[in-house]
């Protein structure tokens, strides 16, 4: 027997859909949830470890369901970070994935990396070299020669994609990222076009398919997303551009919407970084007016959703909080940063609610952010696997 853990929670939220439970207690055995509910009624185990969060609003670690963990935009030049060696890659990885972890992020998805970085840092947290989240892999992304993201790795036509995702399996990826449009963060590539043929793209999704796993695709809007998700992709990322028919697709298929905001309307995202080129920046000005104009509707329209922060290492509460500026309920905003991403990303036997037989992955707010999303920044304790990390009653507010 391991240690057996029990949580007293002022409230507990566990991302059913249930409603936030006031005095509640949560049993951990071995790193797993073993017992959830109201403290009257719910068994301690005899010599539990008692952890009193009384004061507390527990709820899920959050699920970022796109990040990458060597970039911070605000340093600008997202590509020429992709493109420096292993080492300063490895360091900024370290910071920014203890950052996240500090923060809530308990388990994220990584959509590409140079140099198989995410897999070998996956493995590092993993054996406790380093603190940070749980990480699920794409290793490099598959995109064109002209495409966004590309830094060194590119593919093109049928055969180069499959010998590029097969690649990509074999050392270790989780799921496929594939590049079909251009992107805020680069010069001379358009939000709306398609890089990558129908019969590229379907290779891609095949390949995937074929191993039991996922493709997920970046993609803006028209063309390239319309090919996207009529080939089968899993997760459309970004789709600042979706129209409403775009998202009648999508729910019909299936398919989820990675909403990443921050990387384009915070202040220390791409504006930071990048914000001195006037190409990039009349890109941010429109992908903002976009979201403002659209989003309201397709946020309501019961689209599947998932929240991403697209390198903005720390800030999933920014995230959330947007999602409810853009008339998101809180209640629907907390469950789009926990379950939905655990769903979206294909862990939810393991992650993304606080019920039995689930990893013990879980956070402490100050505050009520079903009340007042914003409580979402002041994260005290952040437990993953059972486990107390260390930095986690942090102060930070940004
Ligand atoms: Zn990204």
């Amino acid at each position: 027997m391991g240690i057996v853990r029990a949580i007293r929670c002022g409230t507990l939220f566990d991302a059913t859909g249930a409603p936030p439970l006031r005095d509640a207690t949560v049993v951990v055995e071995d790193g797993r949830i073993t017992a959830a509910g109201p403290a009257a009624t719910t068994m301690v185990p005899p010599g539990a470890e008692r952890l009193d969060l009384s004061d507390r609003f527990v709820m899920p670690g959050f699920v970022d369901a796109h990040s990458h963990i060597s970039i911070v935009p605000g340093a600008g030049d997202q590509i020429g970070q992709l493109r420096q060696g292993p080492v300063p890659q490895a360091l900024r990885a370290t910071a920014n994935l203890r950052r996240d972890l500090a923060a809530g992020t308990t388990t994220m998805r990584v959509m590409a990396e140079e140099n198989f970085l995410d897999v070998q840092v996956r493995d590092a947290i993993d054996a406790g070299v380093i603190p940070g989240p749980r990480l699920l892999c794409a290793t490099r992304g598959i995109t064109a020669s002209n495409g966004h993201g590309r830094a060194h790795a590119a593919f093109d036509g049928v055969d180069e994609i499959r010998r590029g995702v097969r690649e990509n399996f074999q050392r270790g990826a989780d799921h496929v990222k594939l590049f079909a449009t251009g992107g805020v963060s680069s010069e001379g590539t358009a939000l709306n076009n398609s890089v990558y043929s129908r019969d590229e793209i379907r290779a891609a999704v095949e390949e995937a398919h074929r191993v039991g796993k996922y493709a997920a695709a970046h993609a803006h809007g028209g063309l390239g997303l319309r090919l996207a998700v009529e080939e089968g992709v899993s997760t459309i990322e970004h789709g600042v551009l979706t129209t409403d028919d775009d998202i009648a697709l999508m729910k019909e298929r299936g398919v989820w919407l990675v909403c990443t905001f921050s990387i384009f309307m915070h202040p220390t995202g791409i504006e930071q970084g990048d914000g001195k080129s006037p190409a990039i920046m009349e890109k941010v000005r429109w992908a903002r007016r976009m979201v403002a104009d659209n989003f309201p509707r397709h946020l309501a329209s019961g689209i599947r959703l998932a929240a991403g922060t697209d390198s903005m290492h720390g800030l999933m509460h920014f995230e959330l909080a947007t999602l409810v500026r853009l008339g998101l309920s809180a209640h629907d905003a907390l469950i789009a940063g926990t379950r939905g991403g655990a769903e979206a990303c294909r862990v939810e036997g393991e992650l993304g609610t606080l019920t039995p037989g689930k990893r013990a992955d879980l956070l402490a707010i100050e505050g009520d952010p079903l009340r007042d999303i914003d409580s979402l920044q002041r994260v005290r304790l952040v437990m993953k696997d059972g486990k107390i990390h260390a930095d986690a009653n942090s102060t930070h507010t940004d």
